[in-house]
């Protein structure tokens, strides 16, 4: 029955120091569908303004994405993010976030999207996320994402969605800043102690750390020539993760670690171009094959004492 994911649908301005992009598609609910989509049917829900055209839906038709959860506000503007990245590009400089249409949304799930078998909460205010969680039937799974802002302003309300999640996706320096905690490792397991049985760290160019109860998984980033703009790596992650996920009968831990590399190669794309603009390009034999790229990459045998 797919995934539901309740996120932004939004315009950036983008700046880089290999250029710049404004106005362009952005959103952490649209990075993550467009990557899930891949995989499995995508509920969307979210919200945008009459400046949303029929050009912008375009990157939605003729994927696996269901827009009857995408609500249009007459007369309102659209969610807008403006960031700017250093030559550091793990670290985006947020100029202007304006919430909009999402100050005062408020999504009524119907019976097939409170059906859904997996939900995603990108970022958003937490709730927000707390609202769409609270209409779900029984799912399967659910999983969070956060950022900086909320941490700093919604602190609260995010402890208690914490709570109430299974898995957490969240950045390296989201987790210093959540738990007060330089060491990642004992970050995770202070996040872990609040409910989530797995938490997943986004570490940008140096990969992804995961953490369950039991163990750890660690793997880099795929080693790219060109990045242009990392913007929405991170829900582009999610979303490959959680949508190949949600295709699999089990959530074993094989399947969470084939999972977690999934969601590599689908980000590794998003940040060879500005906004989307690649992930509109690719098709999924493109994905497998940089699977098996990966897997090389990553591969080494037991040593052997002379
Ligand atoms: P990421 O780079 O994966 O962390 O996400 C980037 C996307 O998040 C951008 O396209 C923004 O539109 C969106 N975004 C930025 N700030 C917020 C916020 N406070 N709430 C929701 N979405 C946001």
């Amino acid at each position: 029955m797919g995934i539901l994911v309740v996120g932004s649908v939004a315009f950036d301005n983008i700046e880089t120091p290999f250029g710049k992009a404004e106005r362009c598609l952005g959103g952490s609910a649209t990075y993550f569908s467009v990557a899930a989509s891949f995989f499995t049917d995508v509920e969307l829900v979210a919200v945008v303004g009459d400046d949303f055209s029929e050009k912008d839906l375009e990157i939605f038709r003729g994927r696996r994405v269901n827009l009857d959860g995408l609500e249009r506000i007459r007369g309102a503007k659209t969610f807008f993010w403006s960031g700017e990245y250093g030559y550091d590009l793990n670290v985006a400089k947020t100029r202007d976030t304006q919430l909009n249409v999402f100050a005062n949304f408020q999504p009524k799930l119907n019976e097939r999207q409170r059906n859904a078998q997996v939900l995603f909460l990108a970022n958003i205010q937490p709730e927000l996320q707390m609202n769409v969680l609270e209409q779900m039937k029984k799912p399967r799974l659910v999983a969070l994402d956060t950022m900086n802002l909320w941490i700093s302003t919604k602190r609260a309300a995010l402890e208690k969605a914490f709570a109430h999640v299974d898995l957490v996706v969240i950045n390296e320096a989201e987790t210093r800043q959540f738990t007060g905690e330089a060491n990642l490792v004992k970050g995770a397991r202070e996040i872990l102690s609040l409910g989530p049985h797995t938490i997943v760290i986004k570490r940008g160019e140096y990969g992804v750390l995961m953490i369950t109860r039991g163990e750890a998984f660690a793997v880099p980033a795929y080693p790219l020539e060109n990045v242009f703009d990392p913007t929405g790596a991170g829900d582009t992650f999610a979303g490959g993760f959680l949508g190949y996920l949600t295709s699999r009968r089990e959530h074993s831990d094989l399947e969470l670690r084939r999972a977690i590399i999934f969601g590599s190669v689908l980000a590794s794309f998003a940040v060879e171009k500005f906004s989307l603009d690649r992930l509109r390009e690719i098709t999924l034999e493109n994905i497998y094959d940089r699977y098996r790229a990966f897997r090389t990459l990553t591969h080494f045998e037991d040593f052997e004492v002379l």
